[in-house]
Parts: C-alpha cells; sequence; structure tokens
C-alpha cells in the first residue's frame, strides 16, 4: 500500500470509486473518464508500479480471471471486448499501480491510437 498512489486509497477507500467485483487478490471498478459504454479497471490489491514489475503468475492469473468475470457480468463477454494494459511512456500509462483497461458496449477499432 502506497499512500501517495492513487488506486491504492480506491483499494483501502480512502478515495470513493465505483466497485464492481473484489476478491482476495484484485478489485474492479468502474473508469471515472470511460472511453466505452463499458469501461472498468481490474487493479491488483498489492502495488506493483507496471507490468514490468510482476513477478508473480498468481497475480497475472487473479487479473486476468478478473477482466473475463467483470465482462461477464457487464454482458459484454459474448459482443465482445478489449482488455488493454498500458505500460510506461510510450504505451500511455498515466496511473503507475497496475491496471487492466476492460473495454466494451462498442464496436473497438484497430490498431489503437
Ligand atoms: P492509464 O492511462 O492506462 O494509466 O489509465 C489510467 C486510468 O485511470 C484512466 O483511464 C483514468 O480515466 C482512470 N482514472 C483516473 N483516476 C480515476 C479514479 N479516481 N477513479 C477511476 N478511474 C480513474
Ligand atoms: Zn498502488
Amino acid at each position: 500500500m502506497s499512500k501517495h498512489c492513487l488506486f491504492c486509497r480506491i483499494i483501502s477507500r480512502e478515495v470513493a470509486s465505483d466497485i464492481v467485483a473484489e476478491n482476495d487478490d484484485c478489485l474492479a471498478f468502474k473508469d471515472a473518464d470511460p472511453q466505452a459504454p463499458f469501461h472498468v479497471l481490474v487493479v491488483p490489491k498489492k502495488h506493483i508500479s507496471s507490468l514490468n514489475d510482476v513477478d508473480d503468475a498468481q497475480t497475472a492469473g487473479a487479473l486476468a480471471l478478473m477482466a473475463a468475470q467483470v465482462a461477464r457480468e457487464g454482458g459484454v463477454a459474448d459482443s465482445g471486448y478489449r482488455t488493454v494494459i498500458n505500460t510506461n511512456g510510450n504505451g500511455g500509462q498515466s496511473v503507475f499501480h497496475l491496471h487492466v483497461h476492460v473495454l466494451g458496449g462498442r464496436k473497438l477499432t484497430w490498431p489503437p491510437g
């Protein structure tokens, strides 16, 4: 837990968010600036700055499982959705607590910008 990290503060409920799923390893909440009708962020409960810093399969697997779970529960699993992990500068990462974007509810274009 880093008291300077926005997503750690969301996990500890110091900062309000619209939570959609939670288990021992991860939390999922709605993105505050949604880029699609369905846009949820899935984060590990332990502070990990980026995908570069993941060193255990438990965390990686838990994130993937919860991403699929929220897509299913959000009703976008069958129509389709996209999972995105932005990493560092060129990847467009702005919050340095690892998070998986889960986007759906519209046809998403490819390639990304
Ligand atoms: P990234 O640019 O990949 O690091 O994504 C960070 C995401 O966090 C962006 O999509 C923001 O809209 C989102 N975000 C920032 N602050 C909050 C917040 N307080 N609650 C929910 N989502 C947030
Ligand atoms: Zn954090």
